[in-house]
C-alpha cells in the first residue's frame, strides 16, 4: 500500500489503504496507523473519521493497562464487521459452502447445502439458495459473492472451461448465477488461486511476495503470487501446477488427456493407494489411516514423497519463490515423509532458489478458500471506500 501526502485528491487513496491495513490487521492503535503509513496524525484523524462515517470502523476503548504508561494512549481504531460485508462461496463436487464475511475477514454466519447432482444449473440454483439464507440472517450491507471452483476459470466472465471433478466442460456458471441473483456482484475463481490468495493475506505466507500454494485433494489445486500479486497469466489460466509434467514414462493417464501429470503422482488418488486404501477413499479416511500409522513411510508412499520433489523442484526453478504452502492432503502426508521430500527437490533444484525457498504448511486449514473467495470482493470493494461504501 503507497501512501502519500499533500493533495487533497489522494485523500481517496490514502482512505482506501488506511481502511485495506485494518482489514488485514485487525484493531490497531491510531499512534500504529500514524507509523505505518507516514502520514501525519491530523492527516490519519481526518481519514478515521471519515471511516467512521462511512460506519466501517470505530474508534475508542483502550486496554486499562495501556493506560498507565506515560503519555496520552493512542486511541484503538476497530474495524466494524457487521455493518459491511461479502459472500463467500465454495463449490464442491455434490455439495457447497458459503459463508457471509465482515470487514476484517470474519465469518458471521455459515451455510451448507448437497446437491441432488453435480449440473452447472443444480449447482447454480443451490448457490443462489445458500445466498438468499444467509442474506435473510444479516443487517448488514452485502456486497458481492466470490466463488471457488475447483477448474479452470475464465476470470473475464466465470466461465467454466473444464472442471473435471464436476465433469464440467465450459460452461457458463458465472452467468447463470448472477442471473439468479440480480444486483449482486459475482466472480469466479480457481480454488487453488483463492488458497494462495488467502495464505498470502492472512494465513502462512503473510510477509512474502513470492508464494505457491499447493494443496492435494482428488486434484492438484495450486495457485501463484508473484511480487505480491497473483499470477493470472494471459487469460487467467496461470499456475495449473498440478498439470506439470513429471512422468511422461510410465506414468498413470490424467483426468486432462496427458500422461504424467504431477497430480496422477502425488494426488490423492495415489496417496490413498499409497496407503492401501481404494483410490476414491476420503479425505477423512486418508487421514485416519496416515495418523494410524508411525514408523518409516511405505514404499509407495516414498515414491509420492519422491514425486513431490521432482514438482517442487520445478517449481522452485521456474518461480524462485520464498514460501511454498502444501495444503490438502499434502499438508497430512508432508510431516510424515518431509526428508525424503527435500532429498528429492534438492536433487533437482538449482542451488541458488533451492537455498532461499522455505516449505510450509497452511494456517487457515478449511477456511482458506472461502476467505480467498471473499478477499477477491474486498479487494474491488477497498480500492475506492469513498465511493463504493457511500450510503
Ligand atoms: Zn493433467
Amino acid at each position: 500500500v503507497q501512501f502519500i501526502s499533500g493533495s487533497p485528491e489522494l485523500s481517496r487513496t490514502n482512505l482506501a489503504g488506511l481502511l485495506r491495513l485494518l482489514h488485514l490487521n485487525g484493531p490497531m492503535r491510531r499512534a500504529q496507523l500514524t507509523r505505518l503509513t507516514g502520514l501525519n496524525r491530523s492527516t490519519v484523524g481526518a481519514l478515521v473519521a471519515e471511516l467512521e462515517t462511512l460506519g466501517v470502523v470505530e474508534e475508542g476503548g483502550f486496554p486499562a493497562a495501556a493506560a498507565v504508561g506515560r503519555g496520552r494512549p493512542s486511541m484503538i481504531v476497530r474495524p466494524r464487521s457487521e455493518k459491511v460485508q461479502v459472500l463467500a462461496a465454495e463449490v464442491m463436487v455434490g455439495q457447497a459452502s458459503i459463508a457471509l464475511i465482515g470487514l476484517s475477514g470474519t465469518v458471521i454466519h455459515r451455510a451448507h447445502g448437497r446437491a441432488a447432482d453435480n449440473t452447472v444449473h443444480t449447482m447454480a440454483d443451490l448457490v443462489a439458495d445458500l445466498v438468499a439464507e444467509l442474506i435473510a440472517r444479516t443487517s448488514g450491507r452485502v456486497y458481492g459473492l466470490g466463488i471457488s471452483v475447483p477448474g479452470v476459470i475464465r476470470i473475464a466472465d466465470g466461465n467454466v472451461r473444464f472442471a473435471p471433478n464436476l465433469g464440467w466442460h465450459d460452461q457458463p456458471f458465472g452467468e447463470l448465477v448472477s442471473a439468479r441473483l440480480p444486483g449482486l456482484v459475482v466472480r469466479i475463481r480457481n480454488d487453488g488461486d483463492l488458497g494462495a490468495l488467502a495464505e498470502y493475506l492472512r494465513g502462512a505466507a503473510r510477509g512474502y511476495d513470492d508464494v505457491v500454494f499447493v494443496a492435494g485433494e482428488t486434484g492438484v489445486g495450486s495457485g501463484v503470487i508473484v511480487g505480491g500479486e497473483p499470477l493470472l497469466g494471459a487469460g487467467g489460466y496461470a499456475g495449473e501446477l498440478g498439470h506439470m509434467s513429471v512422468r511422461e514414462q510410465g506414468g498413470r493417464r490424467c483426468r486432462c488427456g496427458a500422461v504424467g501429470c504431477w497430480e496422477t503422482e502425488i494426488g490423492g488418488e495415489c496417496i490413498a493407494e499409497a496407503l492401501g486404501l481404494p483410490a476414491d477413499a476420503s479425505h477423512d479416511e486418508v487421514v485416519a489411516v496416515l495418523r494410524s500409522k508411525d514408523g518409516q513411510p511405505s514404499q509407495q508412499l516414498a515414491q509420492v514423497a519422491h514425486y513431490l520433489g521432482v514438482g517442487l523442484a520445478s517449481i522452485v526453478n521456474l518461480l524462485n519463490p520464498g514460501l511454498i504452502v502444501l495444503g490438502g492432503l499434502l499438508r497430512e502426508i508432508y510431516p510424515a515423509v518431509a526428508d525424503a521430500v527435500r532429498v528429492s527437490m534438492l536433487a533437482s533444484a538449482l542451488a541458488a532458489p533451492a537455498e532461499q525457498v522455505t516449505l510450509s504448511l497452511p494456517e487457515l486449514g478449511g477456511d482458506a478458500v472461502l476467505l480467498g473467495a471473499a478477499e477477491v470482493i474486498w479487494q474491488e470493494l477497498l480500492a475506492d471506500p469513498a465511493a463504493t461504501l457511500a450510503p
